[in-house]
């Protein structure tokens, strides 16, 4: 028996984590209910699992049967944990004489080097995207929405008015914009149940963009950065970000299932996935983009956002300080860090 791993279990009903830790006996994985956690432990074929890859940045996502999934709580100590069990463990050796695994293995590595040699994975997850029906992302949206709603957040308390001016602000930005081809859009407006989410905004597949109240108290009397934020939102909206980055983050696996019209592990694993990712740099870019040109049609200075970055920074700063957990859902706004050359892309935009 190897050591134990500290991880992140969802059980893939809800995003809220449990506390577990991995071991491995034999040629099986078990999953155990850390200290105070009620869930029933685990037992799992080794053969049968899809080890995350290693990439450079994000998390170590262990996708399990039913939608369930781990997540590395330490990345470098997840990577040196599953290297040692490939060179003490025989399983690697025995998954390979298992017909099935090494049938799969060879599908997924055909797959993977037609999809990485002709296309390169982010154009090929928008491909994939451009052929799943959009009425998929509403569902997924409508998954997200219900499954976030239980475990972070709460009815807004926000005063009608205010959020009626905000929606009404919004969707004169988006007419101006997009006069005939804007997507559709829903404005949800929640606060965080703790001081997880924070002052946020959250784009969710389908159109759902869901506004905490505390992003709109950040800065109060001045909505003109929170309809930036909803600019920015609602690029990743238009440009269907987070269908094209789910499509990617299992890209072989779901492009086979989608490819036959199974979107069931598509919608089953989207929760955790989506909180767990985070959007690349060039989606961020994309949607910056479409915040400025919501902006200027609005005649708001895309300035603006630059005082709201330092206020968001600000928060963060206090909340590390506070000891608290800043990545509560990945693709959210105030997971972005604000870096440099996004400032300065906002500050020097010209005004039209
Ligand atoms: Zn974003």
């Amino acid at each position: 028996m190897n050591s134990a791993m500290e991880v992140r279990f969802f059980d893939g009903r809800s995003t809220r984590p449990h506390a577990a830790r991995l071991h491995v006996q034999g040629d099986q994985l078990l999953l155990a209910p850390a200290a105070g956690e009620d869930f029933e432990a685990l037992r799992l074929p080794l053969a049968h699992l899809r080890w995350p890859e290693r990439t450079r940045h994000g998390g170590r996502l262990l996708q399990l049967p039913d939608g369930a999934s781990v997540q590395a709580l330490d990345v470098v100590a997840w990577d040196a944990w599953v290297a040692q069990l490939g060179r003490s463990e025989s399983w690697v050796v025995r998954a390979q004489q298992n017909w099935r695994g090494v049938g799969l293995a060879v599908l997924l590595l055909i797959g993977a080097i037609a999809v990485l040699y002709q296309w390169g994975l982010p154009w090929a997850a928008r491909g994939v995207t451009a052929a799943v029906p959009v009425r998929v992302d509403a569902l997924i949206g409508a998954e997200v929405l219900e499954s976030i709603d239980q475990s972070m957040l709460l009815p807004s308390a926000l005063p009608r008015e205010h959020q009626e001016r905000l929606r009404a602000g919004f969707a004169r930005m988006v007419k101006a914009a997009h006069p005939d081809d804007a997507p559709a859009w829903k404005l949800e407006f929640r606060r965080g149940r703790d001081r997880r989410l924070g002052p946020n905004a959250l784009a969710l597949p389908g159109g759902t963009i869901i506004l905490t109240d505390e992003l709109v108290q950040l800065m109060p009397g001045d909505d003109d950065a929170v309809l930036g934020v909803l600019g920015h939102e609602f690029g990743h909206v238009r440009l269907r970000h987070a269908m094209r980055q789910l499509v990617q983050a299992s890209a072989v696996g779901f492009a086979v299932s989608i490819a036959f019209g199974d979107y069931g592990t598509l919608i089953g694993s989207a929760p955790v996935l989506l909180a767990t990712l985070g959007y690349s740099r060039d989606a961020e870019r994309e949607a910056d983009v479409e915040s400025v040109r919501l902006m200027r049609a609005a005649g708001i200075h895309p300035r603006v956002m630059v005082g709201f970055f330092e206020a968001i920074e600000r928060w963060r700063t206090e909340q590390k300080r506070a000891g608290a957990d800043d990545d509560a859902i990945g693709l959210a706004f105030s997971s972005h860090p604000a870096t440099a050359e996004r400032i300065a892309f906002f500050r020097e935009a010209p005004d039209n």
